[in-house]
């Protein structure tokens, strides 16, 4: 089974140059790769493959001598990476692949081989670069197939380690209902279960993000190109990590403990593209993060033998009473509502959550049960 162990790396200054250059050389080979093939199609009516381009490599290097000082493998994933920028867009419809810059808030790149990660010297041997100090904070067995090394905004720089373990997965019994959750996620609050506990977002997480915005602001404000505006960037760049970092953390708590304490764990498989074209809601479906917990519930319930279901996104699940009747009229400040056929009254989230399990249940909309195609996450490590 791949997993994915997340490391922080230390470079010492030599170190972090030849990185620097990795990182910039990189780009240039993806951004030199896009014009080339744009241009080919543009005035020729040519699509140049991969390997058109891989076959101009030593000619570039001819050229750009600095490239000799930059490991192969990682130029020839820059050409992996656009190719499959490529597919996403012709297959998917995915935007067009676009010019990488220097001011992107991340720079990233590969290496697919020679790489050892040393557990007892707390190192990463990086082809050309040498032997880095590292935090690694969870230990591995097996074999390690690709290794991405990013830069953040702030200067972190990280190791993402692709490693295919020997790891079985536990066996997983069949979904009962009676040992179900149905997760609702909110907007007031982060989501309910259907047992009828409400999880808030976290008091720090609120506080952070004030202060997100707050620093957002002023950065628009400082002019452009002076140093106090690159000083607010910084800053900002911060807070954003810090941000980040928070809701990943309260994100890997709670889908923790829901995955331990239930046999099978229902949710909705909300359309958030779809949702975040509507600017109001958009800020607050970002900020509770549904897609990153679900992808974290998936990955965890393949892990413990237990079940995921998924239902269709458009399951009226907060306006259809248990006797049936649906409520047309309910709108998304409507906290509480009474069925005017039955009379129940309804605490919407909490009968959102319910609906889940019994759609989940009912119409046998197993969707997720038997699709690992979660185990990729990373494991959330600094
Ligand atoms: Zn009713």
């Amino acid at each position: 089974m791949p997993k994915a162990y997340r490391y922080r790396l230390y470079p010492n200054a030599a170190q972090a140059d030849l990185l620097n250059r990795h990182f910039g050389s990189v780009r240039y080979l993806y951004n030199w790769a896009l014009a080339k093939k744009t241009q080919a199609y543009q005035t020729e009516n040519k699509a140049l493959s991969r390997y058109d381009i891989q076959r101009e490599l030593p000619n570039l290097k001819g050229e750009q001598q600095w490239l000799k000082e930059i490991n192969s493998q990682a130029l020839q994933s820059a050409l992996l990476n656009l190719d499959s920028a490529y597919t996403r867009f012709f297959r998917e419809k995915k935007g067009f692949p676009r010019f990488k810059s220097k001011k992107d808030s991340r720079h990233s790149f590969q290496c697919p081989q020679n790489v050892k990660v040393d557990f007892s010297t707390s190192t990463i041997q990086l082809p050309k670069i040498g032997k880095v100090k590292a935090v690694l904070s969870r230990e591995f067995v097996g074999t390690i197939k690709t290794v991405t090394v990013s830069k953040s905004a702030t200067g972190k720089v990280f190791a993402s380690v692709l490693v295919e373990t020997t790891d079985v997965l536990p066996a997983k019994s069949a979904p009962n209902q009676a040992l179900a959750v149905g997760i609702d996620v909110g907007l007031k609050d982060f989501a309910t279960l259907s047992t009828g506990e409400a999880i808030a977002n976290p008091r720090f997480l609120k506080k952070s993000l004030k202060k997100l915005r707050r620093l957002s602001r002023q950065h628009s404000k400082k002019q452009k190109g002076s140093s106090n505006r690159n000083k607010s960037r910084v800053r900002l760049a911060r807070q954003h990590e810090r941000v980040s970092n928070q809701r990943t953390d309260f994100l890997h708590k709670v889908s923790t403990r829901i995955v331990r304490e239930n046999q099978t764990v229902c949710v909705e498989s909300l359309n958030i593209s779809g949702l975040l074209k509507n600017t109001k809601l958009s800020r607050a479906i970002a900020d509770v993060s549904w897609g990153s917990f679900v992808s974290m519930l998936e990955y965890k319930c393949e892990w413990q033998g237990k079940n995921l279901v998924k239902i269709g996104r458009f399951e009226p699940s907060s306006k259809l009473c248990t006797c049936g009747t649906l409520n047309h009229a309910l709108t998304l400040k409507d906290r509480v509502w009474t069925c005017s056929a039955c009379g129940t009254t309804h605490n919407r989230d909490l009968l959102a959550a319910n609906n889940i399990v019994r759609f989940a249940f009912q119409k046998q909309n197993l969707i997720g049960v038997d699709s690992p195609e979660s185990a990729l996450v990373e494991t959330a490590v600094r």
